[in-house]
């Protein structure tokens, strides 16, 4: 029985670290070689081609059709020259994948020759036939078509041998069927409301832009150990497996040695990735035995998003040689850590200011803390919908287990920005204020301590936190298209900052003075926004109870926090911004929860096959070795004898029944619940019932198996165990 299993350790020990076909070259050398970026864009274009390249990525101009077929033959004739055979409008639908549908360049011509044929209309927009991509209902089958078009502010890349453009994909009537598409309008949305708010302090800022820095989680396994557990294969998770004796208790992994073999597959994916232009900046081990992270340097948001996801597909591919598989599900292993995707966000003016770094003069300080509070506040107010975008089913092994921040959403802003607020906060109403002070803060708001953040203080429990010079978004898990977090952070403080900007236009109005006007408005949000702060461990159960004397809001169903998306609140603030009509946000919740319900089924059907086909035929195989042996002894001893030398076996083999029994049972009632659940029409309900009724039998059925796994000899074991997954790489 556990034949597979052994051959796959066999393999998997023996293997050694493959030679990385590195280049001899310098990375400056290589880097973004297969982007077509300003530079191949200069080389390649007409200057009126470029131009308008240029103005569609800086102003957002339209390319007019006529240049579009320059710059198309531009793009083709130096991504021939990189190698390329073929075309793509790269796009990310909302699977969470990426999708492409590759057109070969040539084209039959009448002589029975083919030319290389690529032009504006083919760069700018395509119809694939995507019926089968999920729509949540918005395209009606009989018109069931969705557009893509091309999206200038983020490069095309050759990658393979195919030219790729990263695209929007938006249906016949123009409403978002992708990530993109509401990630560019956030984008919108969050730069005009600050260079709104900008323009107080300084004239010359035309243009903010989203930082975005994502670490990348994920976790390494030999790929013939993944290729024996059919669980890991069909659903990117161990569905059963009891813990290993070692795992992550001596914290001997994190930040430690690479091993080699890891070593040459980051290398490898590294140089894949400088060739496309991805700054991957840190590699480190992570918590977890066999868990990694990598980091590129952050870059604009839309182009940030675009990396990740191409990373992610360049370490699946990598991986494939290095004879890997990467994991990026949330939690592949039960009682070791899970893997999150922090996303360090921040928002920077085309004068070059950080808009989160504190600075040092207190004018610096007054556009500084405005933007502060004013995501503060974002996140306290929208706390339901900020939630919404992160969670999954993946990811709610995560929340709340001790290991990522929990379900509720609150601030870490460290000691200092804390005593600062509320310094601010207690100075201006009035009560500690000397007559002195007051007349200073009429005359001019001189008051405002230096900032200098301790950048040390880092508290790791925190679903959102402030790390010096930006905000780091935590509780985002590892598989996620980070378009997603980023879209509710943009719309929220893009709302917040023109709320900000409108209160002191009001006090303006009434004849305050413009400074004097925002700070009293940056009052005015701390105060609005206090309950949120949290700088405690977000893991205890204190918290748990503080927040919710608070009224923080806290919601570990995923169904439940995933429909906040479509509340009132949420509905409205993103239409105010133009991010989602409404309509596309219940198409998005729909796709979410019958997700959740495909994913669900997909790991109850798997658990219950191997349940049935692996684990009782084994078990059973074990008993009859234990009733052989029972007899044997019967046969040689007395009666006497033979009660204490039976006895641990004969109890054994009545666990071993007793296991089995329930196994069957759960299996069993577990399919009846799918029954059930599978006739039931409504998306939403639907999923309820697999979360309440289905859900459940998965732990139950491990619980007996994990148990079985202990009694039953290791060499008729059929899968590899946690020791072996976890360990051997
Ligand atoms: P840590 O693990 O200590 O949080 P890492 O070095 O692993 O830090 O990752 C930090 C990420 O934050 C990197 O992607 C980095 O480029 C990014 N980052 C740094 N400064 C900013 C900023 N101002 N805006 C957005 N991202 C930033
Ligand atoms: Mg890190």
């Amino acid at each position: 029985m556990g034949k597979l299993r052994f051959k796959a350790v066999d393999k998997a020990v023996s293997r050694e670290p493959l030679e990385v076909n590195a280049p001899s070259a310098k990375t400056s050398e290589y880097y973004a070689i297969n982007v077509f970026n300003k530079k191949k864009m200069q080389e390649y274009l007409s200057q009126e081609a470029f131009n308008s390249v240029m103005e569609a990525i800086d102003k957002g101009k339209k390319v007019d059709r006529k240049v579009a077929n320059q710059i198309a033959s531009g793009m083709k004739a130096w991504a021939v020259d990189r190698g390329a055979t073929h075309y793509t409008h790269w796009f990310h639908p909302l699977t969470g994948a990426t999708a492409e549908k590759h057109d070969a360049f040539f084209e039959p011509a009448e002589d029975t020759s083919v030319i290389e044929n690529f032009d504006g209309g083919k760069l700018v927009q395509q119809e694939p036939d995507a019926s089968s991509l999920p729509s949540g209902g918005m395209r009606n089958t009989f018109e069931a078509r969705g557009y893509t078009a091309w999206d200038p502010s983020s490069p095309a890349f050759v990658y393979g041998n195919t030219l790729s453009i990263p695209s929007v994909y938006v249906s016949f009537k123009g409403d978002s069927l992708d990530y993109k598409t509401p990630l560019l309008k956030s984008i919108e949305a969050v730069d005009k409301a600050a260079v709104d708010l900008c323009n107080y302090f300084d004239k010359n800022v035309t243009k903010v832009i989203v930082g975005l820095g994502c670490e990348q989680e994920y976790f390494l396994v030999d790929d013939a150990l993944f290729n024996a557990r059919p669980d890991l294969k069909l659903t990117d998770r161990t569905l059963m497996g009891h813990s290993s004796a070692k795992d992550q208790q001596l914290s001997d992994h994190y930040f430690g040695y690479i091993p080699m073999r890891v070593a040459a597959f980051m290398r490898e994916f590294e140089i894949e990735a400088y060739k496309l232009g991805i700054p991957i900046k840190t590699r480190h081990n992570e918590v977890a035995p066999n868990q990694y992270e990598c980091a590129p340097v952050f870059e604009e948001a839309n182009l940030a998003t675009d990396h990740n996801q191409l990373l992610m597909t360049i370490m699946k591919k990598v991986a494939k040689k290095h004879h890997f598989k990467v994991l990026f599900h949330e939690k592949p292993y039960k009682d070791v850590n899970g893997s999150g995707k922090h996303c360090n966000w921040s928002l920077i003016t085309d004068t070059g200011v950080n808009l989160f770094s504190p600075g040092k003069t207190p004018k610096t300080n007054m556009l500084f803390l405005s933007f502060f509070v004013s995501v503060i506040r974002g996140v306290f107010e929208y706390q339901d919908l900020l939630r919404s975008s992160i969670v999954s089913l993946g990811n709610e092994h995560r929340l709340g287990a001790s290991e990522a921040p929990p379900a509720i959403m609150s601030v870490f802003l460290g000691e200092e920005m804390n005593k600062i607020l509320d310094e601010i906060e207690t100075r201006v109403s009035g009560k500690k204020m000397t007559p002195d002070e007051k007349t200073e803060l009429k005359l001019d708001v001189g008051k405002i301590p230096e900032i200098m953040p301790d950048n040390t203080d880092r508290n790791r429990t925190s679903p959102f936190a402030f790390t010096g010079n930006r905000f780091e978004f935590r509780a985002v898990g590892s598989s996620t298209n980070v378009a997603s977090p980023m879209i509710a952070l943009n719309t929220i403080v893009a709302k917040q900052l023109k709320e900000f900007k409108r209160e002191v236009d009001k006090l303006i109005e009434k004849g305050v003075k413009k400074d004097e006007a925002i700070f009293q408005v940056i009052k005015i949000f701390i105060l609005a926004s206090k309950k949120v702060r949290f700088d405690g461990n977000n893991y205890s159960d204190e918290w748990k109870k503080e927040a919710e004397k608070r009224g923080l809001t806290n919601v570990s169903d995923v169904l439940e926090a995933l429909t906040a998306m479509v509340s009132k609140e949420s509905a409205d603030v993103f239409s105010e911004m133009k991010v989602f009509t409404h309509r596309e946000l219940d198409a998005r919740l729909e796709i979410d929860m019958e997700k959740y319900t495909k994913k669900l089924q997909i790991e109850a059907r798997v658990l219950g096959d191997l349940a049935i086909n692996h684990i009782l035929p084994t078990v059973y195989g074990y008993q009859n070795v234990l009733i052989k042996n029972v007899r044997g002894l019967k046969e040689l001893f007395s009666s006497a004898d033979f009660e204490k030398l039976a006895g641990t076996q004969l109890e054994s083999i009545k666990e071993i029944s007793g296991r089995t029994a329930m196994v069957n049972i759960k299996v069993n009632n577990m399919i009846d619940e799918r029954r059930k659940a599978n006739v039931i029409e409504e998306v939403d309900k639907k999923a309820k019932e697999y979360s309440s009724k289905v859900k459940p039998y998965l732990e139950e059925i491990r619980y007996q198996i994990d148990h079985l796994e202990m009694i039953v000899d290791d060499e008729m074991w059929p899968l590899p165990k946690y020791r072996e997954l976890l360990f051997i790489r």
